[in-house]
């Protein structure tokens, strides 16, 4: 599945955090592969519409989406010397699709804050640089090992050559690999190097519950963010935590007390997809409704492709509805006869909330 590596300083809530998360998960016992390692949840992606269309189907079960989170703890400053079990944690987070990284924007006097205070700002500063030396190393062996094949002057290791110096000049500045201007294509060529800073990332901004006004700590990461083109999401660790115990009934009742209509989590996992450049479509039958996941911009066939590899191969159409279709018209019929059901070749680039059904050979 996709993966969200969790990471930050020791004592910001990742633990609190991570906990929330997959307890939420726990709920929807639907989920066959539900614990892969210890440090990986898998968590469902709260989408409302799941509801909406089974209410008109009526399935026997429905599946949602899922993002899995991974507990990377212990990535301190050093890591990138190999202090502290810090290749580990950088082999982890080489194995992610994006990073999320706690930042602790609340006081509390008996948790002690590793630098002694709570300072946000200088907190990014030491994971992002942690990051970025472990990008500069990969770079410079890459730089290294290219250089040798570009003397004979093959054309591949000389473009290769000169991007990866061009690239290795910006992180030395301090610049995280996302930031730095690249083509579609150097973008391609940097990918045998599993580069750490060039996965998306958003900051969870981790406040007490009286912190998500007022907060000069969460402003101050606000900025940064800004500045970085990264989103914020600001949270209660733990309450979340709190909730996440919670039963459904008493979930609703500490919600509507707090004001809120749902956990902050769905707030964090919906930007965690958004940040991945994500979409769902659904199929929806009398078995099951399920939400699936694919890139903005998939085609038909790549759509059918993540339900199983030979429906991409014997793709031959698709039958879509839009969502807001398939509600108004009450299914797949409704929408039908209203002419709202749209038969779909290969070319079809898929939108966010399509009900599909596929048409392939095997
Ligand atoms: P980690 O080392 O980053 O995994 O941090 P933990 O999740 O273990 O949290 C460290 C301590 O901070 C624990 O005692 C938590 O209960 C506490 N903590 C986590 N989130 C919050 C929060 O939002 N507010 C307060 N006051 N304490 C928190």
């Amino acid at each position: 599945g996709i993966k969200c590596g969790i990471v930050g300083l020791p004592n910001v809530g990742k633990s609190t955090l991570f906990n929330a998360l997959t307890n939420a998960g726990i709920e929807s016992a639907n989920y066959p592969f539900c614990t892969i390692e210890p440090n990986v949840g898998v968590v469902p992606v709260p989408d409302p519409r799941e509801q909406a269309l089974a209410e008109i189907v009526k399935p026997e079960r429905i599946l949602s989406a899922t993002v899995d989170f991974m507990d990377i703890a212990g990535l301190v400053e050093g890591a990138s010397k190999g202090e502290g079990l810090g290749n580990k944690f950088l082999a982890n987070i080489r194995e992610t699709d994006a990073i999320v990284q706690v930042v602790r924007c609340f006081e509390n006097d008996d948790i002690v804050h590793v630098a002694g205070k709570v300072d946000p700002l200088s907190d990014i500063e030491i994971i992002n640089m942690e990051l970025i030396l472990a990008d500069m190393e990969s770079l410079e062996k890459a730089v290294q090992k290219v250089i040798r094949v570009a003397k004979s002057g093959d054309k591949e290791a000389l473009a290769k050559q000169a991007l990866y110096e061009k690239v290795l000049k910006e992180v030395e500045g301090g610049k995280l690999v996302r930031l730095v201007e690249l083509t579609d294509d150097e973008r391609k060529m940097l990918q045998d190097l599993h580069l750490l800073t060039i996965k998306p990332m958003m900051y969870i901004a981790n406040v007490n519950e009286d912190g998500f006004e007022n907060n000069p700590y969460l402003d101050a990461v606000q900025k940064v963010a800004e500045e970085q083109g990264a989103v914020v999401v600001p949270i209660s660790a733990e309450i979340e935590e709190q909730v996440a115990e919670l039963d459904e009934e008493d979930k609703a009742e500490f919600l509507a007390e707090m004001g809120q209509e749902e956990p902050g989590l769905n707030r964090l996992i919906r930007a965690a997809y958004e940040l991945l450049g994500l979409q769902t479509y659904f199929t929806a039958g009398v078995k099951e409704v399920r939400a699936w996941t694919v890139k903005k911009g998939a085609t038909a066939p790549q759509a059918a492709g993540v339900i199983h590899t030979d429906f991409e191969k014997g793709f031959i159409r698709a039958e879509v509805t839009a969502y807001d279709d398939f509600i108004e018209h009450q299914g797949d019929a409704g929408a039908k006869a209203a002419g709202k059901q749209r038969l779909e070749g290969k070319e079809y680039i898929v939108k966010d909330g399509d009900v599909m059904h596929f048409r392939f050979n095997v």
